[in-house]
């Protein structure tokens, strides 16, 4: 039985008021339709975190795009549904989105021919989620509007700050879920559970990934390099022996575990510079993970992970340019401004922060650190067109004095427009 209670005073102190707006709206509509309706999962879950969660997944006990066309129409918003999962997603004007489930009562099956289980439809979809802390519900019907749904002693494992899974089975149904276990642990500081932690090394031991898609796994542990310290969650990958999914011959050390933190560092300097610049976080972590991978083992695990063409470029080919050139860096220190540029404009900003995050000297990093915040921008405010109104015939040359300016600009020899122009008119003579 699931315990219940009302926190509408409670969901009043903690959300905006369009937020309850919405949430109120929601069930309105949803009992028109005569479905019952619940916000539920992670952010009922934040919502008892204090945590602020944007992301509202709503279950329908009926048919969920129904209620989704309904409720689009009378907001103007727009629907995305998927008729053949049950789902949609609605798009407010602004770009809020609400995802929406169907909740049907059916028959749940268990993996390996376990007894056939009956229960209430918004109890079977929150069964199949994957850690007792996710399956919070609130009821958002009127007449119930605000009733705290709890069938799996969710409360309590806040309480007790503990990650546990439903039963004995559900990493054999989804072996995904251990890296799920281990993001949240680390996010929230919680625990995992001593039965869960049992299960875990269970599946490793039985190879359980082994059925799983590449993709998958990388997309779990692309979530992980996306939060806010990645590093503490790598160790507990590290616990499990879990890195080994990846590839046997990762295998985190001292010096992984030191290139996470100086990566952390180098992304929190640039973060703070730049705010609006956005980029790939897990890509630098990524890049730190095969640091000591060599280019086929690279190949290898781009290829077992399925990333996509875009992203394998990354680490299978401008990785090793990157330590090339970082490597040149170093050897030829004190450098001009014009060759710190040229040697790492070509690099995509990711590349950048991994080269300024490996490398341990003091020198390189500080060149590194003055092109990403200087000499990056650096532009010659000459054109093509000022060469042509200077007479110089139109050609390759345009390109060659173009650049001679810009590195005459780097190198602070040329501070205004006319420098610029004394300086390309003297190039050609
Ligand atoms: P985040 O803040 O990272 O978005 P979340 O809890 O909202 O956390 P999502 O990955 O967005 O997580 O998933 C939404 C919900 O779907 C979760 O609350 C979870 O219960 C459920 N879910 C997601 N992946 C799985 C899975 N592999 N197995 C079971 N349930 C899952």
């Amino acid at each position: 039985h699931a315990r219940t209670r009302n926190v509408t005073r409670f969901m009043r102190e903690r959300l905006s008021k369009d937020m309850i707006n919405i949430l109120r709206n929601i069930g309105k509509v949803a009992s028109e339709l005569e479905c019952g309706a619940y916000v539920v999962g992670g952010f009922v879950r934040d919502l008892f975190l204090y945590r602020a969660n944007e992301d509202m997944d709503i279950v329908i006990e009926g048919d969920g795009i129904a209620f989704a066309k309904k409720y689009a129409a009378m907001l103007n918003a727009r629907i995305h549904a998927h008729a053949k999962f049950g789902t949609a997603v609605i798009i407010f004007p602004h770009g809020f989105k609400i995802d929406v489930a169907s909740a049907r009562m059916e028959y749940y099956r268990f993996p390996a021919d376990l007894p056939t289980v009956e229960m209430s439809s918004i109890k079977l979809d929150l069964f199949r989620r994957d850690f007792t802390i996710n399956t919070l519900a609130i009821q958002l019907n009127p007449d119930k509007f605000g009733t705290l749904i709890d069938f799996f002693s969710a409360q309590k494992d806040i309480k007790e700050k503990a990650i546990r899974v439903l039963h004995n089975l559900s990493f054999v149904e989804d072996p995904t879920r251990i890296f799920r276990a281990i993001r949240f642990e680390q996010r929230f500081g919680f625990s995992i559970g001593k039965l869960t932690s049992r299960l875990i090394k269970n599946a490793v031991k039985m190879d359980f990934f082994k059925q799983l898609s590449g993709r998958r796994v990388f997309t779990e542990l692309r979530l992980i390099l996306q939060e806010e310290n990645p590093t503490p969650a790598i160790k507990r990958l590290d616990d499990y022996d879990l890195l080994q999914v990846i590839h046997p011959s990762i295998t985190p050390n001292q010096k992984l575990i030191s290139l996470f933190n100086a990566v952390k560092k180098v992304l929190s300097w640039h973060d703070l510079l730049f705010l609006e610049e956005s980029y790939m976080k897990w890509v630098v972590y990524f890049l730190a993970i095969t640091r000591y991978c060599n280019e086929k083992i690279s190949r290898d695990i781009c290829e077992k992970l399925e990333l996509a063409p875009r992203h394998s470029v990354i680490f299978c080919k401008e990785r090793f340019e990157a330590d090339k050139r970082l490597f040149w860096l170093k050897q030829n220190s004190p450098l001009t401004n014009s060759s710190i540029y040229r040697n790492l404009f070509s690099f995509r900003i990711e590349l950048i922060l991994y080269m300024m995050a490996t490398t341990k000297q003091e020198k390189v990093k500080k060149s590194i650190s003055q092109y990403v915040t200087q000499l990056r921008h650096v532009r010659t405010s000459l054109a093509g067109r000022d060469l042509k109104k200077m007479g110089i015939e139109p050609g390759p040359i345009y390109r060659e004095i173009l650049e001679a300016v810009l590195d005459a600009k780097l190198n602070g020899l040329l501070k205004t427009r006319n420098d610029e122009l004394i300086f390309a008119r003297n190039y050609v003579l």
